[in-house]
């Protein structure tokens, strides 16, 4: 699945063409998950990166060296434990299947290795049990 990563950029940065740059200047093959633009010119975009770890740790300094935030991916969403009651709506809202419901149990559980913060779950959690930390 490749590794994930969370880029931030501002007006000053925006323009350029990060994929561009991850695939021409370092060989790392990059995926968009999700693009946020805001009316500043400011924005998140998360990506999955395949390639060596150590062309991605070189890309990354890169990128931070021409101003982008770069983090990975950890803990992007989260879950209202005490909120969510196994309902099951998010089962069917997620395209990466990261719910899953434990027929012994009854309960749903979330694989938050799977899940590319694309929000459908947030949405359509009925009691707002679901939130992306990004
Ligand atoms: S939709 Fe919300 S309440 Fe229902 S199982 Fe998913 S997280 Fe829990
Ligand atoms: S944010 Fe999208 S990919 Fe992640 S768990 Fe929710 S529906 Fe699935």
């Amino acid at each position: 699945m490749g590794t994930k990563i969370k880029i931030e950029f501002d007006e000053m940065n925006v323009q350029e063409s990060v994929t561009y740059i991850l695939s021409t200047e370092y060989g790392l093959k990059p995926n968009v998950l999700k693009a946020e633009i805001k009316d500043d010119s400011s924005g998140i975009m998360i990506l999955t990166l395949e390639g060596d770890q150590s062309k991605i740790d070189e890309a990354a300094e890169g990128l931070r060296s021409k101003g982008f935030t770069v983090s990975s991916l950890e803990r992007h969403i989260l879950r209202d434990k005490a909120r969510c009651f196994s309902c099951g709506a998010c089962l069917s809202l997620c395209p990466t299947k990261s719910f899953t419901f434990d027929e012994k149990t009854w309960e749903v559980h979330l694989d938050i290795d799977t899940c590319i913060a694309c929000g459908s779950c947030v949405t359509g959690c009925p009691v707002k049990a679901l939130r992306l930390n990004l």
